[in-house]
């Protein structure tokens, strides 16, 4: 990489990709991010899955002015009670199964994800962990192993020890779960897969067999979650009850957060033998729950008809387009098909590069690069819903030149 002509490494930041959008953002508001050189740039994407309610909304600003009135951080996670974490857990944990009754917020969702894997190894006295083929869970060592994509990893092993992957949607392969195994940890829409919706027999299946062998089951809920796929949480749709969920990205509301939800009794055994067993400094900071007070807030509000009769137009206009292969959807979380990887960096580009005119912002998966990610924010206005699409259609009309 060009540490001289990167835009990142040039101003002294650490660089993710040799070819970034390199956008320069001046501000954002609602579907809109606005460009230092005056561009408008539709967000179809809500920064990967994170301004599911649009940018600056009004009432997760309130709420995060509110507790900037009050204070920001005081002390580390777990000594002080502080009104914004108790307000945050109680408004989560109304969304979720009654036996879920205990929160642990962290940063982010990787950080979720490790306390769960933790967590597991506690309350089974186990270490096996298995993930899913196709799973994507973060970029830490714990979540980076439960996770898939070889050519990711390898650069970076050794990573945790006694890790499978069981068969996506496969219910023969369930047998190798046993008694051996500490956790299985799925996502229930997969998102870096490539918006890949499991059979819901599979995943309930895959909860009986759990049970049935004292294996926790972890939900990763940190993509699919907080109204993506059309409804809160996207285990809703299958009325699904697992043991723990991990969640991020949109629950702050643009803020960074991430948390746990287990039963109160697993939660406790973190806190001994050792005492401090998983500590942090700023999980659960005031400023990240007052973001997602104001998120759950607003995702209380949606009309899930309404949000479905939408996306359900979107993916039927989207469908119709000669460049479009297939596409994968469920809810506002949408993964199209193009005829090549090629074609998805063409159509990313197009999208950002229309002169003086409103773009448009697509991106792609990391382990499916034949499709393009779309997941537009659930608070559009019906004409925004109209002009983002209409951009995101002129886009792919100039894979057709
Ligand atoms: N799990 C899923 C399903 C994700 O999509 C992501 C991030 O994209 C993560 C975990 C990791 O979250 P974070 O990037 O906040 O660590």
């Amino acid at each position: 990489m060009n540490v001289d002509t990167n835009p990142f490494l040039r101003r002294g930041l650490a660089s993710t990709t040799p070819s970034p959008l390199g956008l320069e953002v001046a501000r954002a508001e609602g579907p809109w991010i606005v460009t230092t050189d005056g561009r408008r740039v539709f967000d179809a994407i809500s920064g990967i899955g994170v301004s599911n309610f649009g940018h600056q909304h009004p009432a997760i600003l309130a709420s995060l002015r509110a507790q900037l009135d009050k204070h920001l951080h005081v002390m580390v996670y777990g000594e002080c009670l502080q009104d914004a974490q108790t307000r945050a857990a109680e408004a989560l944990l109304r969304t979720l199964p009654p036996s879920l009754d205990g929160v642990y917020f962290v940063n982010s969702g990787a950080e979720a994800v490790e306390a769960a894997l933790k967590l597991a190894k506690r309350a089974t006295g186990r270490s096996r962990l298995m993930g899913v083929q196709g799973g994507y869970h973060g970029n830490t060592h714990g979540a980076l192993s439960v996770s898939s994509n070889e050519w990711r990893k390898a650069r970076y092993r050794p990573l945790l020890p006694e890790v499978d992957a069981l068969a996506w949607n496969d219910v023969e392969d369930l047998t190798r779960v046993d008694d051996t195994v500490a956790a299985v940890i799925v996502e229930p829409v997969q998102g870096d897969a490539g918006v890949r919706v499991p059979d819901p027999e599979w995943l309930r299946a895959l909860r009986n067999v759990c049970t049935e062998h004292g294996a926790l089951l972890i939900l990763d809920e940190i993509q699919c979650g907080m109204g993506r796929t059309g409804r809160p949480w996207a285990m809703d749709h299958v009325g699904l009850v697992p043991d723990a969920v991990c969640m991020g990205k949109a629950l702050g509301g643009g803020m960074p957060i991430g948390a746990l939800a287990a039963s109160r009794e697993h939660l406790a055994l973190l806190g001994h033998r050792p005492t401090l067993g998983h500590i942090t400094t700023f999980g659960g900071h005031p400023l990240a729950c007052a973001g997602a007070c104001g998120a759950l807030e607003v995702m209380a509000t949606l009309d899930w008809e309404a949000l479905e009769r939408r996306h359900a137009s979107w993916e039927r206009a989207l469908q119709h387009h000669p460049a479009v292969g297939a596409v994968r959807r469920q809810g506002a979380f949408f993964a199209v098909e193009l005829d090549s990887a090629e074609s998805v960096a063409r159509a990313v580009h197009a999208g950002v590069g229309v002169g003086a005119e409103n773009a448009v912002l697509l991106f792609w998966f990391l382990s499916v690069p034949h499709a393009f990610r779309l997941a537009p924010p659930l608070t559009l206005t019906d004409d925004e819903a109209h002009e983002g699409l209409r951009l995101i259609l002129r886009t792919l009309d100039q894979l057709l030149d």
